[in-house]
């Protein structure tokens, strides 16, 4: 197995429940890939950037079980809406059946006019009818953008700004005119129309890295295990099929059955040259483009923020996250809050001061305390390439689980699951290429998580779909 990000892990580790002996490599010296944490010099832990899980996430919470992590991630059934002008609005679920749920807190959720709700509930409506499927995603054979199927149902500009934007380009990490509508209507339908509990927000009360203490146990119970700083430099194929895997320090392991779960611009590099030029499979990957998260930290003297989370809308800042709070510390008179800014192109070439001066700017409209306190510490971590972008037409260069070349089975968020880059979409894919090796062995398992049940009237228009 190749790779310590979460498609590695669930797959490791639902193999190792299986019985296989599994040696884990990771290069880095910490588990989690792209959702690790590290410590900062100071003595701070930091995640490498805040991440949130949905209640609609099966897999990730199957995982999180299975490691004994669950306990760790606090769910959360309201959602704050912050606008610059120091306004808020909450988005909550009553005792109605789905999709009608939410209706009674939009209905009055403030930062929206009337004109702006009702187009808006015409569309979550025609999705809702749909089954999640609507029709008029696609034109001509290829699926359209978000932002044109908006503009078909005559969303107003600020229906667009105030409720699509801000939960897409968070969700999925794109802009809406670059999102494939069929990524977009299916959050929509996933976290909030078909069951109750979808949109709930799952965050850890602990850093990242803590979660996967339970993998290295996992594997150790089988008699597999756990290699960090254990970078692999490349795999050796003979006529076809994988025959051993190459390690940075030049000795050579072999195996029965070879996992990769490394990232679809690294699979390549450890591949010849020769194969991935013969093999659509491989040469196709550089189609998937990347797009930023840029993560802002900032540490107060004093208490700003009394929320454990806020949205922002209208704002460069989408998401700021009361880490102190959430970690469920003592202020200690200080206050750690951690910024999110998906799909962050604007901000890629600008300085570290100069990010950090504009979100203490917006952040002083929103949370009025910041413009009294001290800024002790701030830092940005700018992500490049955080995730694949679910652009239209981005799902043909997503390779099966089963590799072509014979032995070598593949993982990761980018390989075919219908979930875009996320977490859920990383360990869905680790279960999925698990269950390719135990077919491939002759013991097949079933080891993908059913999506949440829909309820209530979606429920019945799923039938009718
Ligand atoms: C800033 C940011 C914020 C995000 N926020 C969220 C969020 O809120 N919610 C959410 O669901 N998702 C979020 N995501 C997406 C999520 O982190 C990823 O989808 C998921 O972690 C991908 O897991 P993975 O295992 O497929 O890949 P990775 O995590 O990239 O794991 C690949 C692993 O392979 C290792 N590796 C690479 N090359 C080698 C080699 N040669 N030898 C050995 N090992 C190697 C890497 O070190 C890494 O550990 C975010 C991502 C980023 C970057």
């Amino acid at each position: 197995m190749i790779g310590g990000g979460l498609a590695g892990l669930s797959s490791a580790v639902a193999l190792a429940e299986a019985g296989f002996r599994v040696r884990l490599l990771e290069k880095r010296p910490h588990l989690g890939g792209r959702a690790a944490s590290y410590v900062l010099p100071g003595g701070e832990h930091v995640d490498n950037c805040q991440h949130v899980t949905l209640g609609c996430c099966t897999n990730l919470e199957d995982f999180y079980r299975r490691v004994g992590a669950a306990d760790q991630i606090r769910f959360f059934d309201r959602l704050l809406f912050a606008a610059p002008d120091g306004r808020r609005g909450a988005i909550a679920s009553v005792a109605l059946p789905p999709p009608l749920h939410m209706a009674p807190s939009f209905a009055f959720f403030p930062l929206l006019g009337l004109n702006d709700k009702r187009v808006v509930a015409q569309a979550l409506l025609s999705i809702a009818r749909s089954g999640g499927r609507p029709a008029d995603i696609s034109s001509q054979g290829g699926n359209i953008t978000m932002l044109a199927w908006l503009q078909k149902h005559r969303q107003t500009h600020r229906a667009i700004r105030r409720f699509w934007e801000v939960i897409l380009v968070s969700a999925l990490d794109e802009e809406l005119d670059r999102i494939d509508a069929r990524y977009g209507i299916d959050v929509f339908w996933k976290a909030f129309l078909s069951t109750r509990g979808g949109y709930r927000v799952g965050i850890p009360r602990v850093p990242l890295g803590d979660l996967y203490e339970g993998c290295r146990k996992a594997l150790a119970l089988r008699g597999g295990e756990v290699q960090l700083r254990a970078g692999v430099r490349g795999f050796r194929v003979e006529e076809g099929a994988v025959t051993g895997v190459e390690r940075e320090d030049c000795s050579v392991e072999t195996a029965d059955y070879y996992l990769s779960a490394v990232p679809q611009d690294i699979l390549p590099e450890l591949l010849p040259s020769e194969v991935v030029e013969l093999e659509p499979v491989f040469s196709n990957l550089r189609n998937l483009r990347t797009s930023p998260i840029t993560g802002v930290h900032l540490w107060f003297d004093r208490v700003v923020m009394n929320e454990p989370f806020l949205t922002l809308v209208d704002s460069t800042t989408q998401w700021v996250f009361n880490k102190t709070q959430l970690y469920g510390g003592g202020e200690n008179g200080g206050q750690y809050l951690q910024l999110v800014i998906s799909a962050s192109y604007a901000l890629t070439s600008r300085s570290r001061q100069d990010i950090i001066a504009m979100c203490l700017e917006e952040l002083r409209r929103v949370l009025p305390a910041t413009a009294d306190a001290t800024l002790v510490k701030g830092t940005v971590v700018k992500e490049m390439s955080a995730t694949f972008s679910p652009e239209p037409g981005s799902d043909r260069w997503r390779p099966a689980q089963k590799s072509p070349l014979g032995g070598l089975f593949l993982a990761g968020d980018w390989t075919a699951t219908g979930w875009p880059s996320t977490m859920e979409g990383a360990v869905r894919s680790g279960y999925l290429a698990a269950e390719a090796i135990l077919s491939d062995v002759g013991m097949p398992r079933k080891l993908l998580q059913p999506d949440l049940p829909a309820e209530g009237l979606a429920r019945l228009w799923t039938r009718g779909s």
